[in-house]
């Protein structure tokens, strides 16, 4: 691609970047930006965590040449294929000074671009080129990558808790409507792929939602101070880290209260994942503080309640943890079957409410 096209691509790219707040559609938009200005066969976006253990690496969006558009679905990424064993150069590139590693052969160029700080990048980029590609166009490339850097700085100072860096309650708000409804659509595709003598709680899917608070943190605050109080709270968002999947949703809500989205799994996996997060913090020692322990109310997402419906359910089943020891989990639709809680009331049905009209006018 010539090199005046390729810029003006990029202009427009650093356009929709500043627009978006979708990561996966920026992630989409600059790996497909990469591609074309380096004119390269192949580009892909690794998410990227240095760990204690290691650095751990996920593919989240790239782009192939070809057609009239890339491609960007990583639903139809194919590891063996395309992925030609970057563990090497990526872990070159993270620690790369210069922010990137270029290997050139005979016949063809790869590139790696770290994006974030020297050593602890938040994601890499690696490109496959035919050919080693202009100096100034990989340069420019460069460039786009640390614009795109400083945007995902913004959206974690939006969208996350600056304490824990879970997700913000704000985010909860704004997310929570999409999340409903995609537990609606996999809730109606399961009832079409499965068949209705097999559809029973412990084989069908579903989201559900959690809602966890810390045991008696008052206490903890009044003895060992604030600091201390902070110092569990960042713990125990840890510990959530470690107990969750990367695709489940985590959220601190504010103060010692926590909502974790947890995405199709059967009823039984739900009780399973929650237990195993209440254990952990019980087992857990918290400097100075020894043993904390938390409650956790759940509720499955069910797409004809509204999300305070939804947070209202799962409240009700941890206000009844703490009403009867705490440390404990507690599933709303249980309690209501055991008669434990107050069913929901009904909505009135369109009779009633017509009967109520009538009477008025009576
Ligand atoms: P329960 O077992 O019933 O949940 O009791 P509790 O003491 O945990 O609940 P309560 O709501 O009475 O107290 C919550 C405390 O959390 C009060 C507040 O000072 C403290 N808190 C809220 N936000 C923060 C924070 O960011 N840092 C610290 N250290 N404390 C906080
Ligand atoms: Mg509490
Ligand atoms: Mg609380």
């Amino acid at each position: 691609m010539r090199t005046e096209v390729a810029l003006l691509r990029l202009l427009k790219k650093l356009q929709s970047l500043e627009a978006s707040r979708d990561r996966l559609s920026i992630a989409e938009s600059v790996v497909v930006a990469t591609l074309e200005i380096l004119d390269a066969r192949f580009a892909l976006l690794h998410g990227f965590r240095a760990t204690a253990h290691g650095y751990v690496t996920a593919p989240l969006a790239w782009a192939v040449a070809g057609g009239e558009s890339a491609t960007t679905n990583l639903d139809h990424f194919d590891v063996e294929e395309t992925h030609l064993n970057a563990e090497p150069l990526l872990e070159e590139c993270a620690l790369a000074p210069e922010g990137f590693v270029q290997q050139d052969t005979p016949d063809a160029c790869t590139l790696a671009f770290s994006i974030g700080q020297q050593g602890t990048p938040v994601a890499i980029v690696e490109v496959h080129c035919d050919a080693h590609p202009n100096d100034d166009l990989r340069d420019c490339v460069h460039e786009l990558l640390g614009i795109y850097a400083e945007h995902l700085c913004l959206l974690d100072y939006a969208e996350l808790d600056t304490l824990t860096k879970l997700h913000n309650r704000k985010t909860f708000d704004e997310n929570f409507d999409r999340f409903i409804s995609m537990a609606e659509k996999a809730a109606s595709r399961q009832e079409e792929d499965t068949d209705a003598f097999e559809q029973t709680e412990n084989t069908e899917r579903y989201c559900w939602l959690g809602v966890a608070d810390i045991d008696k943190f008052k206490r903890i605050n009044d003895t060992f101070g604030h600091l201390f109080g902070d110092e569990v709270l960042i713990r125990v968002a840890e510990l959530m880290k470690k107990s969750f999947r990367g695709s489940d949703k985590l959220f601190r809500f504010g103060g010692e209260e926590f909502v974790i989205l947890l995405r199709f799994v059967t009823a039984e996996n739900a009780e399973q994942v929650f237990e195993r997060f209440r254990a952990a913090v019980e087992e857990h020692e918290f400097p100075q503080v020894g043993q904390v322990t938390c409650s956790l109310g759940y509720v499955r997402i069910n797409s004809t309640l509204t999300p305070a419906e939804i947070l209202g359910r799962a409240d009700e089943a941890l206000y009844f943890c703490k009403k009867n020891g705490r440390n404990q989990i507690a599933r709303y639709e249980t309690l209501v079957e055991q008669n434990l809680i107050e069913p929901p009331l009904e909505a009135p049905s369109n009779s009633d409410l017509q009967a109520d009209i009538d009477a008025l006018f009576d």
